[in-house]
């Protein structure tokens, strides 16, 4: 069954989306938008760079109703209400939006409306200049280091890894000798629910345990859905896990000569769990976290939106749209239906369970609960193919 608006705006090829590159200085944010913007071009789509307003209610007013493609840098720039207004641009219009910025400062703290967007959108891409500025280190560069003007040098900007960052701004560039230390990362796995997010969670575990490391596993107490002891996805792929009911159970768990920390439903932690992470992954560990981040009203979940921000790999999946008929392989929403229609707004933000009641939805097919809108029968689902 497909619905009229549909069939209309696959004739229109009018869909709307949300896309965010993010990522350090010189990681070519910048040069994947213009590359969209080209394409859409070469197309014949109309497209628009939008100028950045004070005040991002004001984008929209600059939208030519021709509109087929939107492009924003400097994201980082705007206040947070630039969420809404491409979120409207993207579901509402039915415009293709794509967005550039900085999702850390160079003081590396969080960046504006950027952490949000990331959940928000999508498509995320955090992008990197491949190795840290710093001579001989190898490791991912995933901050933006800013240097002092020295000597008729100019101030400058480069990309560095998480080791050679510093929140003050340095004179001089990389006199220090830091590489002897052991480096560490955060791994960011998110998406809505049916993405396989846990199954990418347990396939890097596992990688990690063929090559030897030594890991722990943990989630949060309140989800036993398949397993006391185990992280456990959809299509039943388990891996051993500890449940700690909060991020301080957590810190206490971890072990000094565990190398890789796996944490799974990471939204369902306080906020402590960014600065946990942080700290784990300053500290010589690699940390990998799982989580779904949007809750079922699409808004930001928890500490989704600063993990995405200081991750230095960020992973969004999407899963395929279980709306009857929609047939979109970029499902980013996640539906829950009460009795077979959308749930009300103001239902309980934690409800455990699995196909059942939550479905992967499009942006355009997620519906916030009432009676406005019959809801045709749920595509059902088999168990294999729930995670994809
Ligand atoms: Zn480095
Ligand atoms: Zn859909």
């Amino acid at each position: 069954m497909i619905n009229e608006r549909y069939r209309e705006d696959r004739e229109h090829q009018r869909l709307g989306s949300l896309t965010v590159y993010c990522g350090p200085t010189h990681s070519g944010k910048t040069k994947k938008l213009e590359a969209e913007a080209e394409r859409a071009q070469r197309q014949g789509r109309r497209m628009q760079r939008l100028a950045a307003p004070p005040d991002a209610n004001q984008l929209t007013d600059q939208l030519d109703p021709a509109t087929e493609l939107v492009t924003v840098d400097d994201a980082q720039l705007y206040d947070d209400r630039l969420v809404d207004v491409l979120n409207d641009l993207a579901t509402v219009h039915r415009v293709d939006v794509v967005v550039a910025g900085w999702e850390l400062d160079y003081t590396g703290r969080p960046a504006g409306p950027m952490p949000e967007l990331m959940c928000a959108a999508d498509v995320a891409l955090k992008l990197d200049d491949g190795v840290c500025a710093q001579p001989g280190c190898r490791n991912l560069a995933s901050r933006t280091q800013r240097f002092f003007a020295v000597n008729g040098t100019p101030e400058r900007f480069l990309p560095v890894c998480r080791r050679h960052h510093t929140a003050e701004p340095r004179s001089q560039a990389f006199q220090e000798v830091w590489f002897d230390e052991p480096s560490g990362s955060l791994d960011l796995i998110s998406g809505c629910m049916f993405s396989g997010k846990t199954q990418e969670l347990i396939r890097r575990l596992d990688q990690a345990r063929y090559a030897g490391s030594t890991i722990q596993a943990f989630k949060p107490a309140l989800d036993d859905r398949y397993a006391i002891a185990a992280v456990a996805s959809h299509r039943e792929i388990r891996f051993p896990a500890i449940a700690v009911p909060d991020v301080a159970a957590l810190a206490e768990q971890v072990q000094d000569d565990t190398r890789v920390i796996g944490i799974d439903e990471a939204q369902f932690f306080g906020q402590e769990i960014v600065a946990l992470a942080e700290e784990l992954a300053n500290r010589g560990r690699h940390v990998i976290v799982a989580g779904l981040d949007l809750d079922f009203l699409a808004r930001p979940f928890g500490p989704m939106p600063l993990l995405a921000a200081y991750a230095d790999r960020l992973t969004k999946l999407q899963a395929s749209c279980q709306y009857p008929g929609c047939g979109s392989h970029q499902a980013s929403r996640t539906q829950r239906l009460l009795d077979g229609v959308p749930a009300p707004a103001d239902g309980p933000l934690v409800v455990i369970g699995g196909a059942a009641i939550h479905q992967a939805r499009c942006r355009h097919d997620h519906r916030i609960g009432g009676p406005a809108r019959s809801e045709p029968e749920p595509v059902p689902v088999a168990e294999e193919s729930a995670d994809l």
